[in-house]
């Protein structure tokens, strides 16, 4: 199938010609002629699929066909809204956004928290077709009378797991109330939870489903690899990993921030180059650091899990877990960096006894036993006995503010055994 026949028109397919894709993915196969149809689409698909063209592509097309309703009017208005847990998500939706309507008269926007709000509300006074919003900054904008939507057409909730974890029900269920009850509804999630097909239950009529992958399978491409080893000994590992293997864009993740920050340290003492990013960093300074890291200025980037939620770097090698995540989805998110798009990559996880447990959920969630290497000169030493994992300080600006948040955080204050992997809800 080309995308072409999928009914896609002239200046939809010369954006996707200089983008260089040649043919549709599952997803964009299965959910664009649905949502051309104007149908309410419930799609299970993971970053990396090709989701994002999945959604924002027919939805341009949509805004095409029902131009001429609204061409009378002077200033655009928002007739798409894509609601986005993260700011990076955000970030990176919006350059999808604005590299598929390279040849569409549309405005977009993106708002998010975190950085000067004056600089939003020009913008969106000045008028916008599209806006892609993480839900707290898009309520201030709407109490601030600034964001208008009584005249969305078509509202995309991406990554709709995630902001349930985050906590971030009543915030949709805000925004829902506001975008009018005739308009498009696309729900978007790594998985089909019963907490997400409630949630679309209610936002939306009929959904058609569309699931590209079993749930919680980690892409075939991605090369797989534990190396059992002590905890003490994981830098002095990662370290000759990278080294000895040449890996020169190497995405790492720590469980907390405190942890990032250290490890990228010692990295720079070891001459190798390396940015940190996490909730505790400003809006730019991650920006900053992930526009280092994809021009390969820098060789690693050590990210925690929020921080690292939608990053979309193209054709990312190799993906380290430093510290296994607690909640197994996590692992699944995390290697999902990589490997993306039909390219092959590699996942390589440094386990410590400690994190026995955290391993077993892993596998069980994902129905595989993962290959386990030892390296020479690393192996573990059996006298060591497991120990409870520390998961770190307080505060995290990524944290939502809501307190009914039941979302684990890298930061939380417990000391975790691992979680099955049911994860609670908050509501
Ligand atoms: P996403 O799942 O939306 O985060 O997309 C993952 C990656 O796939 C991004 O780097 C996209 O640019 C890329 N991509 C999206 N659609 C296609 C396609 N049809 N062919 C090749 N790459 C694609």
């Amino acid at each position: 199938m080309s995308f072409t026949t999928l009914g896609l028109s002239e200046p939809i397919l010369k954006a996707i010609a200089k983008t260089g894709y040649t043919k549709p993915t599952p997803i964009q196969e299965k959910a664009i002629p649905l949502i051309l149809q104007r149908k309410d689409v419930l799609a299970a698909a993971q970053t990396g699929t090709g989701k994002t063209a999945g959604f924002t592509l027919p939805m341009l097309e949509n805004l095409e066909m029902s131009r001429a309703k609204s061409s009378g009017q002077k200033k655009p208005h928002i007739r798409a809204l894509i609601l986005t847990p993260t700011r990076e998500l955000a970030a990176q939706v919006g350059e999808n956004v604005a590299t598929y309507s390279e040849f569409l008269p549309y405005k977009s926007a993106i708002v998010f928290g975190g950085v000067s709000i004056n600089r939003q509300i020009g913008t969106i006074r000045r008028g916008v077709d599209i806006l892609i919003a993480t839900p707290g900054r898009l309520l201030d904008l709407i109490s601030q009378k600034i964001v208008d939507l009584t005249k969305v057409e078509i509202l995309v909730l991406d990554e709709a797991d995630r902001m349930l974890d985050m906590g971030f029900i009543n915030d949709i269920k805000k925004i829902i109330k506001i975008v009018p009850k005739n308009r498009q509804t696309l729900l978007f999630s790594a998985t089909f939870s019963k907490e997400i097909k409630a949630l679309a239950s209610g936002f939306q009529i009929n959904p058609s489903l569309v699931e590209v992958a079993a749930q919680n399978t980690t892409s075939e491409r991605v090369k797989q690899v534990v190396h059992p080893v002590d905890k003490v000994k994981k830098r002095a590992l990662l370290c000759k990993l990278i080294k000895d293997s040449k890996w020169n864009q190497v995405l790492v993740f720590t469980r907390t921030k405190h942890g990032a920050n250290k490890l990228s340290k010692y990295l720079e003492e070891q001459g190798i180059s390396s940015t940190a990013i996490h909730g505790n960093k400003s809006q730019n300074a991650r920006t900053k650091a992930l526009a280092n890291f994809k021009a390969k200025e820098v060789q690693v980037l050590v990210a925690t899990d929020i921080a690292a939620r939608g990053l979309d770097i193209d054709m990312l090698p190799h993906v380290v877990n430093f510290e296994l995540p607690n909640v197994p989805e996590d692992y699944v998110h995390r290697i999902g960096r990589t490997g993306r798009a039909g390219r092959a990559g590699e996942a390589v996880s440094l386990v410590c006894i400690d994190e026995k447990d955290f391993l077993r959920n892993i596998e069980r969630l994902t129905s595989q036993k993962i290959k386990k290497v030892v390296i020479e000169g690393f192996e573990v030493d059996p006298n060591i006995k497991a120990e409870p994992i520390n998961m770190g300080g307080r505060g995290n600006r990524n944290q939502p503010k809501k307190s009914n948040s039941k979302r684990r955080d890298n930061n939380s204050n417990r000391t975790s055994k691992p979680r099955n992997r049911s994860r609670s809800r908050a509501y």
